[in-house]
């Protein structure tokens, strides 16, 4: 079984400390975070296969704000999350639709408590999603983990921004998307004018993938709303290796 990296976001040292020790001698690649920018940007760089988050952040974001962002990002959007709380009167919302998390342990905990909660979580998670690491739509295959790329069995160079918004795209092929949905998907594009910048990144992802740049077949514009991935053939969930 490859190696399985968890995120930890808390803004204790000596928590963090005690649980990352633990949670490396059980076999885990551990990454850290202090504030939800942080462990925003780590998480969509990384992709963690789990995010261990704790409710009370300092700054702009907490973990309840880190949690949603995840959940809205449609590459990041599977990703489990165990939350720490010390607000025992939240813990019944913390979990499923409301809030989002996958499950949650109270403070103060015993870090063999996570251990046995991140093994728990990824058992479960991991048995629910064979074959929900690859996606195909006509010629154009995507490996989500490995990020890769690959037209007519050629692979292709993208930026993490258009590999994120074509991802976007092939997970729901025929779905039309505005640019402001697009843009949900992505996050370095500047809130500013980011119509302008999601029509330059489908031109450079156009280059990349499409047979005639000019005419193309995969990412199509729907005028007034933005753009779809034509369906050429059903997405077909390949096995996973
Ligand atoms: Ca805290």
């Amino acid at each position: 079984m490859p190696t399985r990296t968890i995120l930890v976001i808390e803004d204790e040292p000596h928590i963090i400390e005690v649980v990352r020790d633990y949670l490396e001698q059980a076999g885990f690649r551990v990454l850290e975070a202090r504030d939800g920018e942080t462990a925003l940007s780590l998480t969509r760089r990384e992709h963690p296969d789990l995010v261990v988050l704790d409710l009370m952040l300092p700054g702009g974001l907490d973990g309840l704000d880190v949690c949603q962002q995840i959940r809205r990002d449609p590459v990041l959007v599977e990703t489990p999350i165990i939350m720490l709380t010390a607000r025992v009167e939240l813990v019944d919302r913390l979990v499923g639709l409301e809030l989002g998390a996958d499950d949650y342990i109270t403070k103060p905990f015993s870090p063999r408590e996570v251990v046995a909660r991140a093994k728990a979580v990824l058992r479960r998670v991991e048995g629910h999603s064979t074959g929900t690491s690859s996606l195909k739509v006509g010629e154009l295959s995507m490996d989500l983990r490995g990020r890769v790329v690959t037209v007519d069995g050629r692979a292709v160079e993208l930026t993490p921004t258009e590999f994120d918004l074509l991802a976007a795209m092939m997970r729901e092929p025929g779905r039309v998307f505005s640019r402001a949905q697009l843009v949900d998907g992505i996050y370095d594009v500047a809130y500013q004018g980011y119509d302008r910048a999601i029509d330059s990144h489908i031109k450079n992802l156009r280059q990349k993938i499409e047979p005639d740049p000019r005419k193309p077949t995969y990412v199509q514009t729907v005028y007034g709303v933005g753009y779809r991935l034509a369906i050429r053939s059903q997405v077909v969930d390949w096995e996973s290796r």
